[in-house]
């Protein structure tokens, strides 16, 4: 096969396979043997090559302009519930979890003739930074295998980055497809909040989780966005919007005005993470954009308001894996109390059980007003900052995460340093809005950096042109393939 698929977005893809210089069952065929190539990587939990090839033999190569993710390999990170398949959510307590049902996310895909090639590694419960809070071990980063690929969907990222997949979907509720897409040089999206179906997806933080799309180009960002977004029944969070049209809609917009919260950049943010990322504004600049200097007064609170509410959330939520219903039972019961103590203990990892501890603890009686309800009112400001900056800027700039990837092992002793991943990422979750993670460098160890781009409420178009823009800038950062 001449074709070179790692280096094609999906409407080259697509051409190709019209013009039969290859077909869907080479396609898929090529992506799990790769997957299959690269399982030290440790990226996939459950590759489904049966189901997968069986799907694309005989796929009609002639697609209609609707059919445009037809045929084309995604991986989802093991939250998205896919009827029949095992859903483990990387925990002990899921771990032989069938789904009953299809994910929103899923069935959308499914519908429209994706091929889901596998389900990948991430944390825990999507609890932490690293991908090291797996049950299944974590994934290790391409570019150096040393290093963690970030959390918690890192093995959707590392699927992306490494061409073990065209496309992948996670899910954000601190920065969680954006923090691994810098540290692997891959594109995310964080739509806002309610763009994206939570439907089948497992709940952390109902207020927060957002499901995104990951790719190597801004392209195949836009497609898997426009294939899974807009109003559910079935998630009652959904906005009513149409489904997003980014794809069609990508064009070179006219210069305006970015703003970037300076005041952030100041504590805490590797030397090189600020010069490339000030090396992305200079482009900017060039161009004829106006950068401008905004506050953001209360984001220097968003970690501590984010960690309130999202265990909080999460107490709640986990609280249906009692042994009973479903999910890992103990062997060890000689009462209910037992049983409902045991499996719990046995079935989740440590750090869910520190998240779910301090989060009995914020909505506790007594607590509750003190921590939980303060932390809402905290984020209630935190979304007027971006709404006040929103009145003279047309989107926000920043560094994705402070540093670069981190060596496995190096934050697992101290939760708090791990945390401090997400300080760049965890506001825009707090305000709902859209975020984008694209690359913007390297640092002296080569090793990937990644820039976001942050919009207004359903804003998306406004995040995908700046991002184009940028592609078209900085080609050789895009489209980039970690493995040979
Ligand atoms: N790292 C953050 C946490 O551990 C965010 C995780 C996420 O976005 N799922 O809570």
């Amino acid at each position: 096969m001449s074709f070179d698929i790692l280096n094609s977005n999906i409407p080259t893809i697509n051409s190709a396979i019209k013009d039969k210089k290859i077909s869907h069952r080479e396609l898929v065929d090529f992506y799990i043997k790769r997957a299959k190539k690269y399982s030290k990587l440790n990226s996939y939990i459950n590759i489904m090559e049966q189901e997968a090839l069986e799907k694309v033999t005989n796929m009609d190569p002639d697609l209609s302009a609707n059919e445009i993710i037809k045929g084309i390999p995604v991986s989802l990170k093991d939250i998205f519930l896919m009827k029949g398949h095992k859903t483990t959510c990387a925990s002990k307590i899921l771990s032989d979890h069938v789904a009953t049902y299809d994910s929103t996310v899923a069935s959308r895909l499914q519908n429209k003739g994706a091929v889901v090639i596998g389900k990948n590694n991430m944390d825990e419960f999507a609890m932490g930074s690293s991908n090291e809070h797996s049950f299944y071990g974590p994934a290790l980063n391409p570019w150096d295998e040393s290093r963690v690929p970030g959390g918690s969907s890192g093995g959707s990222a590392v699927s992306v980055s490494a061409g073990l997949c065209q496309i992948s979907y996670g899910t954000d509720t601190g920065g969680s497809v954006r923090l691994p897409a810098s540290y692997t040089g891959i594109c995310s999206l964080k739509p806002t909040y309610g763009r994206v179906s939570r439907y089948g997806v497992i709940a952390f933080a109902s207020s927060l989780d957002q499901p995104g799309p990951m790719a190597r180009n801004i392209e195949d960002l836009a497609i898997a966005f426009d294939a899974v977004s807009g109003h559910d029944p079935n998630d009652s969070n959904t906005s009513s919007l149409p489904p997003s049209n980014i794809y069609k809609g990508l064009k070179n917009i006219e210069p305006c005005t970015l703003g970037v919260p300076y005041e952030l950049l100041s504590d805490g943010i590797d030397k090189d993470v600020v010069k490339c990322f000030e090396s992305s504004l200079e482009i900017f600049k060039k161009a004829g954009y106006v950068i401008k200097d905004i506050k953001l007064p209360h984001a220097k609170h968003s970690l501590d308001a984010y960690y309130i509410i999202s265990t909080g959330e999460a107490s709640s939520n986990l609280a249906r894996y009692d042994g009973i219903r479903y999910g890992y039972r103990t062997s060890n019961i000689s009462g209910l109390k037992d049983l409902y103590e045991n499996s719990r203990s046995e079935g989740f990892g440590t750090e869910v059980k520190r998240r779910i501890a301090l989060g009995t603890f914020v909505l506790s009686a007594g607590y509750y007003d003190a921590y939980f309800v303060k932390a809402a009112k905290v984020r209630r400001l935190i979304r007027q900052d971006f709404d006040n900056a929103f009145s003279s800027c047309s989107a926000i700039l920043l560094p994705t995460a402070p540093t670069t990837a981190f060596k496995i092992g190096e934050k697992l002793a101290d939760p708090m340093t791990m945390y401090l991943s997400d300080v760049l990422t965890v506001p825009v979750n707090l305000a709902a809005i859209p975020a984008m993670s694209i690359p913007c460098g390297f640092d002296s160890k080569s090793l990937p950096i990644g820039m976001q781009i942050i919009g207004k409420h359903f804003d998306e178009m406004t995040l995908f042109n700046l991002a184009y823009f940028m592609q078209r800038q900085r080609p050789e950062l895009f489209n980039r393939v970690s493995v040979k």
